[in-house]
């Protein structure tokens, strides 16, 4: 049977779905086109690639090899730091720009990281539009259901990919950032690289392995001084040049 989700996605249901065995794909680092990234930006995502980054951050980008993550370097407006485009995602193609470079360090090691996470849902999104179990995501999909999210450039589905990495992606964050920094510091102190770009969304808290952890707003200051005093101190990616 089919149902209209939120009026424009068309949702197939209890079809076209079958528990195939596990096969080997391709790992998301290797279906990265970054040759209109500039020789720097390469150079640091050169290091997330190597430490599957993006594999373990972001999970499940890898369960089909049809798709293909383009990350250069492009304007996306007045003071973003990147963005993230799936208008061509039947294609097989998600874009990510990056407009803003930051120190050429973790702050752009998480960068890539969110906008990645914004490409992974434009193609679960996409992929569970054409029969993949929803199960997994139902969270997600309620949201877009709920906000009417047509998995475009909308503002719905900005807000609702926001909503959905508050509640999941934060700590993923964290561990990538404190990992790609020798775990200098406890994890709490990376946790501010991990709310860049969501703290308009879900700041009451987020899930650690569905548990929800309330957030204490009055420790946000503290989680940019760590922050701040990490980036001033890392040797992350310093010979990226
Ligand atoms: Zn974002």
């Amino acid at each position: 049977m089919t149902v209209e989700l939120a009026g424009a996605i068309l949702v197939k249901v209890g079809v076209g779905y079958t528990s195939a065995p596990e096969e080997e794909h391709e790992p998301v680092e290797d279906k990265i086109d970054d040759s209109e990234l500039n020789k720097r930006a390469r150079c640091l995502l050169e290091k997330l690639k190597i430490n599957k980054l993006y594999g373990k951050t972001i999970g499940v980008f890898d369960n089909n090899d049809n798709y293909k993550l383009i990350i250069k370097d492009g304007y996306c407006g007045i003071g973003k730091d990147g963005c993230a485009n799936g208008g061509d995602i039947e294609n097989g193609n998600v874009i990510i720009k990056i407009q803003s470079f930051g120190n050429y360090s973790l702050d752009l090691a998480a960068t890539m990281l969110h906008e990645g996470i914004h490409a992974e849902i434009y193609k679960y999104v996409y992929e569970f539009n054409e029969g993949i179990d929803p199960n997994q995501r139902r969270n997600l999909l309620n949201y877009y259901y709920h906000y009417g999210a047509r998995n475009g450039l909308d503002l719905a589905t900005t807000t609702v990919q926001h909503q959905f990495m508050a509640d999941n992606y934060v700590k993923p964050i964290a561990q990538a950032m404190r990992e790609l920094d020798g775990s200098r510091y406890p994890l709490e102190h990376y946790m501010g690289f991990g709310w860049d770009g969501l703290r308009a969304y879900g700041y009451n808290g987020y899930y650690d392995n569905g548990v929800f952890k309330p957030l204490d707003k009055g420790r946000d200051s503290e989680y940019y001084k760590n922050q701040a005093a990490i980036l001033a101190t890392t040797t992350f990616a310093k010979d990226c040049l």
